[in-house]
């Protein structure tokens, strides 16, 4: 396993992180350049930031500064009442796999959706057997575009509390089963982001990431589970403050092959988007050393 203790060359910031600095929404520009001015090497952006810049200026700064990308956030919400509605997140899914072509992501990241409508407030219905063959059928729809841009594509499993609102794929064994059946020949076109605040408390977490090997682990997030959670969405914790144990699950990614980047990814309404921009940046990059 790699050791961290002395440096943060292989931390990536998810750009949700410093999404707000003392409670301002911080356009991804000053993002940019805050990662770059603590030598931090890689970032996984927002669509909604990279929309708000623009890409091909995103792209460009990017590059300016030297950064990589750790993946690009997100794709997926394959789930829809009729057909008006799945072909627009089709429609949306190719724009994602262009938009991480132009920025030099290594894979775009997919939050798959759960029962269409729940996340504004109401189910359509309760069939998430029906939402569950919808993002099959989407994401192989999506999977042969993304082979034509040679763009891979990581399924994250979600925590279960998301199920209804967010992703109706909730452990590693589910997203690799869709893995599986979709690329059988484990050609690297498919695979999981393993985040570990959805997937610390599954009992076959070791065993399937085995099972996903080098070919599937496409990306690593970490933050942690604090107890109590206050918030289901944006209450999760700064490495080394929650439950998880992080190192040990870094030692399975990473017997596994893994070799990648290590992306903090940190939403959090009443603790660290309050702070300036600065501390938070300081702080992932202490605990990336001591807890990750
Ligand atoms: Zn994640």
């Amino acid at each position: 396993m790699r050791d961290f203790s002395t440096d943060h060359r292989w931390l990536s910031i998810n750009t949700a992180t410093v999404r707000f600095s003392r409670s301002q929404a911080l356009p991804l520009n000053a993002i940019l350049e805050a990662c770059a001015a603590h030598e931090i090497r890689a970032i996984s952006p927002w669509r909604d930031q990279v929309a708000a810049m623009g890409v091909t200026p995103a792209a460009r700064q990017i590059r300016a500064l030297g950064l990589e990308l750790s993946g690009y956030c997100r794709g997926g919400m394959f789930t829809a009442t009729d057909t008006a509605g799945l072909r627009a997140a089709d429609d949306d899914n190719r724009r994602a796999v262009d938009e991480a072509h132009e920025l030099g992501a290594p894979c775009v990241v997919l939050v798959v959706g759960g029962l269409p409508g729940a996340l504004a407030g109401k189910a359509a219905h309760k069939d998430i057997g029906l939402s569950r063959q919808q993002v099959t059928d989407g994401l192989g729809r999506m999977l042969d575009y993304a082979r034509s841009a040679n763009m891979p594509l990581a399924i994250e499993p979600l925590h279960p509390m998301y199920a209804a609102d967010r992703a109706c794929v909730n452990t590693m064994e589910h997203a690799l089963d869709l893995c599986d059946a979709l690329d059988p020949e484990r050609t690297g076109a498919l695979g999981v982001a393993c985040d570990v605040y959805h997937v610390w408390w599954d009992p076959k977490l070791e065993a399937q990431i085995r099972r996903a090997g080098r070919e599937r682990l496409l990306a690593f997030h970490v933050c942690d589970w604090l107890t109590p959670t206050r918030d289901l969405l944006n209450d999760r914790g700064m490495m080394g403050d929650g439950v998880i144990d992080i190192p040990r699950i870094r030692s399975w990614v990473e017997a596994q092959g893994f070799a990648g980047y290590s992306e903090a990814e940190i939403f959090s309404s009443e603790n660290w988007w309050k702070r300036d921009t600065d501390e938070i940046l300081d702080t992932c990059i202490a605990r990336h050393r001591s807890a990750v």
